[in-house]
C-alpha cells in the first residue's frame, strides 16, 4: 500500500461544489483585494480564534513580519525564539533588524522550556516568541508570567496549532498580537500562500491592517512605510469555507494520533508525542523520534510510505545565521530533536488501516511483535 505524507483530496474533494462557488462569487463580483471575503474571513477567524480581531495577511513569515514590526521592535532589540523552529520564525525577526536570541525546547514536548527563558533575557530584550511546534500549546501561562515580569510583548507563532489550548485557552489569543500561517498544508489551509495576524488590541490591529496595505489609512496618503502583505479575496473565500470543518479535521488529526499512539505502543526504541498537562494537541504533524531515524526513514521509503523531517537543521546552524556565531553544540537539545525527529503521515481523513499498515512497517523495522 503506497501511502503518501499528505494527502489533500480527502479533504477537498467532498468540498468541491462549495469552493467553486465560493470561487463563483469572487469571479463574478469582479472585486479581488480587501473586499468582502478578506473582511468576512477577518471576522470569521477571529470568532473562532476568540480574539476581537484578525488581519487577513499573504502569508505567515508576513504576519510574524507585521506582528514585530507593529510593536516597533527593531534593530538593537533581542527577541527571544525557541531554537528548534521552522526558519520563518527567526527570519521575521531578521526582517525588523532585531536578533533572535535562543532558548531551548523541552525535550519532551518540543516547545520553548519556560524555565530557562528569564536566563536569556538582558535588557535589550523586547518579546518573546514561543511557537506551539507541531500543533501542541506551548505552556503558555507560564510564558505570560515572565513577559509581565519584565515587561516584555508575546508574539505567538501560531502557524502550526489553529485551535490548540492551554488550560482551555485557544493559542492565538494569549500573546500581545500573534501570527499564523494558511499555507496549503497547514492545518487551516488556503489554495496557496494566506496568513493571519491576531490580537485583542485594536490599536495593533490598526496599525497591523495598515502595515500590511502599503501604510496607508486613506488611499494614496502614505503614513508609514507599510508593505504589500495582503491576503488576497480568492483565498479568503476559500478559507471562509474551509474554516466551517477546522474543528471537526483537528478531532480526526487528534484520533488518528490515538491509533498511532496504540500501534506504535510496544515499540521501545521510539519516542511517541507527548502532551504536556493542561495542553492540548491538534497534531499538525505526528512526530516520533529514534537514533535510528535515518534508516527508519529510508526503510519507509522502500516501503512506499511518505515521510518528512521537521526540521533537519535547527536555526543556529543554518548557513544563513552564520552571523550569530554558533556553532555545534549550542543548543544540544535543538540538535538532538533535529537528529532524531521523524514525522510521519497525518491528514483528516486517513483510515485506522492506513495507521496501522503504517506500524507494523515500522514495527518490522524495529523487529518488534
Ligand atoms: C509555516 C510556518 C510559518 C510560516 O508560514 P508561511 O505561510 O509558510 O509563511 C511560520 N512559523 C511556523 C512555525 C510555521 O510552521
Amino acid at each position: 500500500m503506497k501511502i503518501p505524507f499528505l494527502n489533500f483530496a480527502a479533504t477537498h474533494q467532498p468540498l468541491k461544489m462549495e469552493m467553486m462557488n465560493a470561487f463563483e462569487k469572487v469571479y463574478d463580483g469582479n472585486w479581488f483585494v480587501l473586499g468582502e471575503q478578506v473582511k468576512a474571513f477577518e471576522s470569521n477567524y477571529a470568532s473562532f480564534n476568540k480574539v476581537d480581531y484578525t488581519i487577513a495577511v499573504s502569508n505567515g513569515l508576513d504576519a510574524l513580519h507585521i506582528a514585530l514590526k507593529t510593536l516597533n521592535i527593531g534593530p538593537g532589540d533581542e527577541v527571544i525564539v525557541p531554537s528548534n523552529t521552522f526558519i520563518a520564525t527567526v527570519l521575521a525577526v531578521s526582517y525588523v533588524g532585531a536578533t533572535p536570541v535562543f532558548v531551548e525546547p523541552n525535550i519532551q514536548t518540543y516547545n520553548i522550556d519556560p524555565s530557562k527563558i528569564e536566563a536569556a533575557i538582558t535588557p535589550k530584550t523586547k518579546a518573546i516568541m514561543p511557537v506551539h511546534l507541531y500543533g501542541q500549546a506551548c505552556e503558555m501561562t507560564e510564558i505570560m508570567q515572565i513577559a509581565e515580569k519584565y515587561n516584555l510583548k508575546v508574539i505567538e507563532d501560531n502557524a502550526q496549532a489553529q485551535g490548540a489550548t492551554y488550560q482551555n485557552k485557544i493559542t492565538g489569543s494569549f500573546g500581545h498580537i500573534n501570527g499564523t500561517s494558511f499555507y496549503p498544508g497547514k492545518n487551516l489551509g488556503a489554495l496557496g500562500d494566506a496568513g493571519g495576524i491576531t490580537t485583542n488590541d485594536l490599536q495593533l490591529a490598526e496599525k497591523a491592517k495598515v502595515l500590511s496595505n502599503y501604510g496607508t489609512r486613506v488611499k494614496y496618503v502614505n503614513d508609514e512605510i507599510g508593505f504589500n502583505m495582503r491576503m488576497d479575496e480568492c483565498q479568503a473565500a476559500f478559507l471562509n469555507v474551509k474554516l466551517n470543518y477546522l474543528s471537526t479535521w483537528i478531532k480526526q488529526r487528534q484520533q488518528i494520533a490515538d491509533w498511532y499512539n496504540l500501534h506504535l505502543s510496544n515499540i521501545n526504541a521510539l519516542v511517541l508525542p507527548y502532551v504536556a498537562p493542561n495542553a492540548s494537541h491538534t497534531y499538525h504533524l505526528y512526530v516520533v523520534r529514534t537514533e535510528k531515524r535515518d534508516a527508519l526513514m529510508n526503510f519507509l521509503t522502500e516501503h512506499e510510505i511518505g515521510t518528512l523531517i521537521h526540521y533537519p537543521i535547527p536555526p543556529h546552524l543554518q548557513k544563513s545565521y552564520s552571523n550569530l556565531g554558533c556553532s555545534k553544540g549550542d543548543f544540544p537539545i535543538a540538535e538532538e530533536i533535529a537528529e532524531t525527529c521523524l514525522s510521519l503521515p497525518i491528514w483528516p481523513g486517513m483510515k485506522e488501516d492506513q495507521v496501522s499498515y503504517i506500524a507494523n512497517i515500522i514495527k518490522q523495522f524495529f523487529q518488534v511483535q
